[in-house]
């Protein structure tokens, strides 16, 4: 792909380009698109003072590098039409049909007037053009070409629109470029963003580097020349091409490694490209004769391409002078893709209509914009969208294999949940764990590149609230908010019930019966709701009283309350009381036993667990575990102190001899298992060898099956080797 150099750019480069590559593109849909774009932006001019129409042509003109149809260049035309004057979509479609103005549409900013901020505006723009883009993967392609040509004549405007522009490049552009495998795309858009962001640290990196020119270029050269002989000694035909490596790259691993420029190592970089894989394998060896391998450094992504289909040989060698170089060898088809990504993948077909060349090739562009879609539909403030695309989008990526063999792209650090999660929602919500290369793992373990993973679902699996720690994927931690979401929703409903019917019960009328008798209804429509769902949710979380509800609707069923016999703290028969479990052992409320208490359903606390407790109307008090997610929700008014009855518990004192290698954090790891159990330990007797540790744990337990479950849950603790019960 060259560079277009070009000062002053004419339509006719732009039409040359295109039938370089597509003799049959359609000349006059191009032609008609700058004709009227020209007259659209005629009495325009950029911040530099150029006719604006040289913008959109630099525009078409990189389009064409990227070797998109005529549909992309003329769009890339238009681009800025309907942004910046007057022009109507439905003029657009008419004249150059429904794709064009698609694309022109998707490109466009949002106009100003509608928001109060500019980051709202941006970010309802984003939005606006991944919806496109979902449609019609073109949109992307455009606009990265419209945001290359902006960054290369960025020093014209403002300094403040420099660095608006710059950081989005940084955040969002770059990233997506990177994702689609447009590799050169990207590298240019850092480079271009960095001079704007760091502008000192820009200029000093450009000063150093031209102090050392002369003797790196040298180095090239003499590089260069090396492989060059050694592959006419074998009389293979390869290119080689020597460069130093991307400002931004070579900042980066200054600002990660901390170190200064003179103890970067690879600040050149080196690429044969050969005609058959062979060949790549034939010249990787020749290299590795010619100067040592560093260990650790040799990738192959020819067996194993990355999910967007880039291939290549990467090594790193001690070169002359003992200076460390990168090395990539490819083929020239290999080439292609990671200039062009996903560009590459689309072929010119009957009628000129470009498609996918391979479906299966472009798997993982689906798999991006579904995943660029669910975060869409899970985040309704664009903000947000933004903010978790921009996370999700700018990580440092490892690659996991699913045991067929696809691939998957992950963040730096991502857990088999993650894993999980990028497969399918519901997987990911079944999670209980992983084999990760054929070994157990829990749902935290941190994975590898290469690891290949299977994962282990189970239907009583359900998120937490911890989850979101675990994960590191914004995919994933939008699909937890999500469950948890509708959890908690789910939860209130239900309390609303339960509510509701305990008030009805003191005029002698059910739910059921309001329900059929139409009273309900009567009663919604008085205070504009429209589902049942909808009053027991208010109902739930406190916005309407069980008590006012239950009151009017007996007012207008002409009811009256049934004189209340019993003694105010007496046990309700509801539903929270048959589900909260017996011999969970006792609670105190300020050192008292004989308080009317029971156990939230919601979160079911277990003895041992911090609890709190909530007067409730009427009902005692319920207790709930301090983790619950809806004890935030509550008026915090009317909670009390509760704790767990340490007297008479009537558990069975056991010991556990627990075997395990001798790491840090083992005995936590273990005594949570305990405390998971609400069990308290006694006593802990640890005895440590030869990397190994024997730790023996007295505890008190309920019965045999919850010894059983805890045995079972020790051994899946990391570094457990073996678990047994001993006579103490
Ligand atoms: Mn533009």
């Amino acid at each position: 792909m060259r560079v277009s150099n070009v000062k002053v750019i004419k339509l006719e480069d732009v039409l040359e380009a295109l039938l370089d590559y597509h003799p049959d593109a359609d000349v006059d849909l191009v032609k008609k698109a700058y004709v009227y774009a020209a007259s659209k932006h005629a009495d325009q001019t950029r911040y530099s003072g150029e006719p604006y129409i040289i913008h959109p042509l630099h525009v078409a003109r990189f389009v064409c590098e990227l070797k998109l149809d005529e549909v992309c260049v003329a769009a890339a035309l238009l681009h800025d039409t309907l942004e910046d004057t007057q022009a109507p979509f439905e003029e657009i479609q008419e004249l150059f049909g429904t794709p064009v103005a698609n694309i022109v549409q998707g490109v466009t900013k949002l106009s100003s007037m509608n928001y109060d901020s500019r980051e709202e505006r941006q970010a309802e723009t984003f939005r606006k053009m991944l919806l496109a883009m979902a449609k019609d993967i073109r949109v992307i392609l455009v606009k990265l070409a419209d945001r290359v040509h902006n960054i290369r004549t960025l020093d014209h405007t403002s300094e403040e629109q420099q660095v608006r522009v710059a950081q989005e490049t940084m955040d969002i552009y770059a990233p997506l470029a990177n994702r689609l495998g447009l590799y050169r795309v990207k590298s240019e858009l850092e480079d271009g963003a960095f001079r704007y962001l760091h502008p000192q640290e820009f200029a000093a990196l450009n000063e150093q580097l031209k102090i050392g020119e002369k003797k790196r270029q040298k180095f090239l050269d003499e590089v260069k020349t090396t492989i060059e002989r050694e592959l006419e000694k074998v009389h293979l035909k390869a290119t080689v091409f020597a460069r130093i490596k991307y400002r931004y790259s070579i900042f980066r691993k200054m600002q990660r490694q901390g170190v200064t420029l003179d103890e970067v190592y690879d600040v050149v970089a080196f690429r044969v490209l050969c005609n058959t894989v062979e060949q790549c394998w034939q010249v990787l060896g020749l290299i590795h004769q010619l100067w040592r391998p560093i260990p650790g450094r040799f990738r192959d992504f020819i067996s194993l391409p990355k999910p967007n289909g880039y291939k290549s040989l990467h090594t790193s060698v001690i070169g002359p002078g003992a200076e460390q170089m990168e090395i990539q060898i490819r083929t020239w088809t290999m080439h292609e893709i990671a200039e062009r990504g996903i560009a590459a993948h689309w072929k010119y077909k009957e009628g000129n209509v470009i498609s996918p060349a391979d479906e299966e090739k472009i798997r993982y562009l689906k798999q991006l914009i579904e995943e660029l879609m669910d975060l869409n539909d899970t985040l309704r403030d664009s903000m947000e969208l933004y903010s978790a695309i921009k996370d999700g989008l700018s990580f440092e990526e490892i690659f996991v294999f699913t045991p067929r063999g696809d691939v998957r792209n992950l963040p730096l650090d991502a857990t088999p949940l993650d894993f999980a999660f990028s497969i399918h929602t519901e997987v990911g919500i079944r999670c209980t764990g992983a084999r990760v290369n054929g070994i157990m793992a829990p749902i935290d373990h941190q994975l590898k590149n290469g690891d290949v993973v299977t994962i282990i679902t189970s239907n009583h699996q359900t998120p937490s609230v911890d989850w979101l720690r675990v994960v590191k994927s914004s995919r994933a931690k939008a699909k937890i908010r999500g469950y948890l979401r509708a959890e908690s929703k789910e939860r209130h409903q239900q309390l609303g019930k339960i509510l509701l019917e305990k008030e009805l019960k003191q005029f002698s009328i059910t739910l059921n019966k309001i329900i059929k008798n139409g009273s309900l209804k009567q009663r919604l429509a008085a205070i504009g709701l429209d589902r049942e769902e909808h009053l027991f949710l208010q109902v739930g979380v406190g916005k309407l009283e069980a008590e006012d509800v239950a009151r009017k609707i007996a007012e207008e069923m002409g009811l009256v309350k049934t004189p209340d016999e019993k003694p105010k703290f007496k046990p309700l028969g509801g539903l929270l009381e048959r589900l909260s479990l017996s011999g969970k052992g006792k609670v105190l409320v300020g050192g008292q036993q004989d308080v009317m208490i029971r156990f939230a359903k919601c979160c079911n606390p277990i003895r041992g667990e911090r609890i709190v407790g909530f007067v409730t109307r009427g009902r005692g008090i319920t207790v709930h575990s301090m983790e619950c997610n809806y004890v935030e929700m509550m008026d915090q008014e009317r909670f009390v102190d509760v704790e767990w009855d340490r007297q008479g518990e009537t558990g069975t004192e056991v010991s556990v001899k627990i075997t395990s290698k001798d790491t840090p954090g083992m005995l936590t790891s273990i005594s949570q298992v305990f405390s998971k159990f609400g069990l308290n330990i006694k006593q802990v007797v640890v005895r440590t060898g030869e990397e190994k540790a024997d730790a023996v744990f007295k505890v008190d337990v309920n019965n045999v099956s919850q010894l059983k479950s805890i045995v079972r849950a020790l051994s899946r603790v990391k570094g457990v080797l073996k678990v047994e019960r001993i006579q103490s």
